[in-house]
């Protein structure tokens, strides 16, 4: 019998990323008429997960902190235990790093960044969607495999699911592994935090700019603007093949992938690889010269004008309002 789908709840010491919920929304479609089980490994104690049926709590000396091999390892080990109907994740660093090593050890395919799944009649393969080429091309596959083993791709699920069991009612199970002697290969020994403050991940507000900016010192009304609204300042390739911005900076396929409460793109046209990085915003706000440009006609507001003069109002205008 198909038991109820595993749901990797990935943390860092404890602190549940928003993201990583998105994967229980994506596994009640999936699987509308099983339980969701989610998977909290680590911790000393965890509370039961908002959104799940259950919440499995898998401890082990060696899972006191993040530890890919070893997080797979445990997983794999409850999968045994379960027989679930499949095992998913939030696309995030740690889910796929996690189940690329369980799809490893139990011999499965794993098929990353899903959008949709469809579970196929008894015995048939899955037939499912993903996003690839960091989200400009939309992929449709079948899954082969007899424990569908699925990341699903960041911010196209939600991030809290209606209609799941009260969090108080749901019980917490301790599942305590075995693990390999290979197990503790790869674990974290050791912290340096690059970014203080505000990072472009994490920031509400992004205000982002391209060519149109012309150099690296037109950024200073761009950082101005930043400060101003407690943002973070990002851009697109172009500026950071010019050499203006550290890589660091740039939001698009081949750099960040950003979800603010809002964007605003400064003389950046939203070239496709650029898009995919900002697509997951929540507003959109084009400062373009261009009528045309795709930024400006998918944003939820643009201005028309230049940057150079539009920019520094808006921060006069912020910095007299303040006064
Ligand atoms: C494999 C691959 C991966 C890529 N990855 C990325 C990626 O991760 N991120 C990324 O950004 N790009 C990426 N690119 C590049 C992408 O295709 C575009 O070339 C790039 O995003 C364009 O940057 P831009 O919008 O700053 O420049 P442009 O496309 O040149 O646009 C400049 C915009 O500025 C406007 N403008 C000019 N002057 C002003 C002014 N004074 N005031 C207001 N507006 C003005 C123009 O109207 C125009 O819309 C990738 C490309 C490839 C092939």
């Amino acid at each position: 019998m198909t038991g109820a789908p595993l749901v990797l709840i990935d943390h860092d010491r404890g602190v549940v990323g928003d993201d990583t919920r998105q994967a229980l929304a994506f596994a009640r479609a999936c699987f509308p008429d099983l339980p969701i089980a989610a998977v909290v490994i680590g911790r000393e104690q965890t509370e039961p997960i908002a959104g799940a049926d259950t919440t499995f709590h898998i401890r082990h000396t060696a899972l006191v902190d993040y530890a890919p091999e070893a997080w797979g390892d445990a997983l794999h080990e409850l999968a045994v235990a379960q027989s679930p109907g499949a095992i998913v994740a939030t696309g995030t660093e740690r889910g796929n790093e996690v189940l690329a090593h369980v799809a490893a050890i139990a011999d499965q395919p794993f098929a990353s960044n899903v959008i949709e799944a469809v579970a196929g009649a008894s015995g048939t393969p899955w037939q499912i969607r993903r996003l690839r080429w960091g989200g400009s091309l939309l992929e449709d596959a079948t899954l082969d495999a007899t424990l569908p083993i699925m990341s699903c791709a960041l911010h196209v699920f939600p991030n809290e699911i209606s209609g799941g069991p009260p969090n108080a009612d749901t019980p917490v199970v301790e599942f305590v592994p075995t693990l390999g002697p290979d197990a503790g290969r790869t674990r974290i020994v050791d912290r340096v935090r690059v970014a203080e403050g505000i990072t472009l991940t994490t920031a509400p507000v992004v205000v982002s700019g391209g060519r149109g900016v012309g150099s690296e010192e037109g950024f200073a009304a761009i950082e101005a603007l930043a400060e101003l609204l407690g943002a973070a300042v990002g851009c697109s390739r172009v500026v950071t093949n010019q050499g203006w911005r550290p890589h660091a900076d740039q939001v698009g396929q081949t750099g960040k992938r950003v979800a603010p409460d809002l964007y605003i793109a400064c003389g950046i046209s939203g070239a496709i690889q650029h898009w995919v990085g900002m697509q997951a915003a929540k507003n959109v706000l084009a400062i373009n010269t261009d009528p045309d440009a795709p930024m400006v006609t998918k944003a939820d507001y643009a201005v028309i004008g230049d940057l150079h003069e539009i920019v520094p109002a808006i921060v006069a205008e912020i910095r007299r309002r303040r006064t």
